[in-house]
């Protein structure tokens, strides 16, 4: 079995939570996470060297992408907070520990494939910045937009990147993560898209953190509660973050 995690957001009280109630499943081989690891909360640091840690692997996501090459088509609050969290990769007072984080961040693939499945931040036509949305389903949507998606991989697909938890199935349907109380048997052949959640900042009106594991059968969204309270502490002491990073957090929007 193996758990893919993603858009932790510098929000450390949710990636330990999520990892001990990985341990606690005790039976995952390996933790692979999809990208946005930083941006938004408050400890990018530390999330990058737990999660650095505890992965096999981590994917390029537009948040690493932004702090690397500029926040491009980030809004002004986004953009603050990817300054601000530059900053505190700089900041490092010791220069091993600033130079790994360069490096680790420099080095991130922008996909992966294990066997048939494929993983990337975002799409699989554009792995970094793009978005699958449930809106692409919607009837005045084009088309062509999933047909080439899917096109795009050869049995799954796990993305994150827009932090709604769920399943897109070949006959353009999505199914969210809260109606799969028991799993999802993902083994007859057909092609799915799978968006694994957030860990740090979900935003399907469902605050507890969001991974999912995959046995090679099944797909099973876990969701995990974290002290909130906490990390909207620290987001809200922090200028460069603002309160709406706090207060979406106990709303999971
Ligand atoms: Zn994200």
């Amino acid at each position: 079995m193996i758990a893919l995690i993603s858009d932790i957001h510098a929000n450390l009280p949710a990636l330990e939570a999520v990892l001990a109630d990985i341990d606690s499943v005790g039976e995952v081989e390996r933790i692979y996470c999809l990208g946005d690891v930083i941006g938004y909360g408050p400890y990018p640091v530390e999330c990058l060297e737990l999660t650095a840690q505890r992965c096999s692997l981590i994917l390029l996501g537009n948040h690493e992408h932004a702090v690397l090459h500029g926040p491009y088509l980030f809004n002004p609050r986004a953009r603050r907070a990817i300054e601000w969290t530059k900053e505190a990769i700089a900041d490092q007072t010791r220069p091993m520990r600033r130079k790994q984080l360069t490096d680790l961040l420099e080095n991130l693939p922008m996909r992966h494939s294990i066997d048939d499945v494929l993983l990337v931040h975002g799409s699989p036509r554009d792995p970094v910045m793009e978005y699958v949305l449930e809106s692409d389903l919607w009837e005045g949507a084009d088309p062509s937009k999933m047909d080439e998606i899917f096109d795009g991989f050869e049995r799954l697909c796990f993305v994150g990147h827009s932090h709604r938890p769920g399943i897109f199935t070949q006959d353009r349907c999505f199914l969210p993560a809260g109606d799969l109380h028991d799993g999802y048997d993902v083994s007859d052949g057909n092609k799915y898209l799978i968006n694994v959640g957030s860990v740090g900042q979900p935003r399907d009106r469902d605050p507890r953190s969001c991974y999912v594991l995959y046995t090679g059968d099944a797909v099973y969204f876990r969701r995990v509660e974290y002290d909130v309270e906490q990390v909207a502490g620290a987001i809200r002491a922090n200028e460069a973050l603002g309160d709406h990073l706090a207060d979406r957090l106990y709303k999971g929007e």
